[in-house]
């Protein structure tokens, strides 16, 4: 019985350790050699990419009802970022998701969301420390990554490189699933110490208190369990705090 279940948990581990290429989906190499020749890897610019991601936010912002700008989310949510609009060499634009999901999200382009559910769950300094990390993802070009893997994987846009076209030849609902992918997208266990880490840094920069994000992730475990909610990824909780801890030691 009991090694069943080591199986089943080293099984669980080998699944999120190969992340998205588990299903196949993911093949960026395959992507890049259709037709035999390797083309538009280099051609997709940076600058292509954020413009899918600005687009890609005009599809996501159809699919979840936008809070409105007097709504109190929003002007919540507006007092907490009103500082940040433009920060470390990024200009950011934040909009809340009137839905009940604990999350948030941000895309190359500097497009943050934060979904109603998790300013519910969550105070001030507790969300203002996962804005913190998902600006991380954004400056540390994990987003900007993530979604250039999904564009070169893109079958849509495969076909449309082969003819010398380019994301401009997407569709809006091509563009919309490239959005959702971002919207769900999990990154490595490095990525997600490294945004910890630079969430740590933001709100020490800012005078606030870094321990915030710490206590993010207990709210997260308090409401998903230590393996849930959407800042879970590889590392474990006990693992994160750790690393957070040393990271604001290492501010001192
Ligand atoms: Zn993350």
């Amino acid at each position: 019985m009991k090694s069943s279940i080591t199986r089943a948990l080293l099984f669980l581990l080998i699944l999120s350790l190969t992340g998205c290429a588990a299903d196949g989906s993911f093949d960026t190499q395959k992507a890049l050699s259709v037709g035999g020749g390797v083309y538009q890897a280099t051609t997709l610019s940076e600058q292509s990419v954020k413009q899918t991601a600005t687009l890609a936010a005009v599809e996501l912002d159809k699919q979840t009802p936008v809070a409105s700008k007097t709504n109190p989310y929003a002007v919540r949510l507006r007092k907490m970022t009103q500082n940040i609009q433009q920060y470390d060499g990024l200009t950011l634009n934040f909009k809340v998701y009137l839905a009940d999901d604990v999350n948030a999200f941000a895309m190359a382009d500097g497009t943050v969301r934060v979904y109603s559910g998790i300013l519910d769950a969550m105070p001030d300094d507790q969300v203002f420390a996962v804005i913190g990390h998902e600006i991380g993802h954004v400056k540390l070009k994990h987003s900007y990554k993530q979604m250039r893997e999904n564009i070169l994987a893109n079958t849509a846009f495969q076909a449309a490189a082969a003819v010398n076209g380019t994301v401009a030849s997407l569709t809006s609902s091509q563009i919309g699933q490239i959005g959702k992918a971002a919207v769900q997208a999990h990154f490595s266990q490095s990525d997600e110490l490294e945004a910890d880490h630079y969430a740590v840094n933001m709100l020490s920069s800012l005078k606030k208190d870094p321990h915030a994000m710490k206590r993010a992730i207990e709210t997260l475990e308090q409401l998903h369990g230590a393996g849930g909610g959407f800042l879970s990824s590889h590392p474990s909780n006990p693992k994160r705090i750790e690393q957070i801890e040393k990271d604001i030691a290492d501010l001192r």
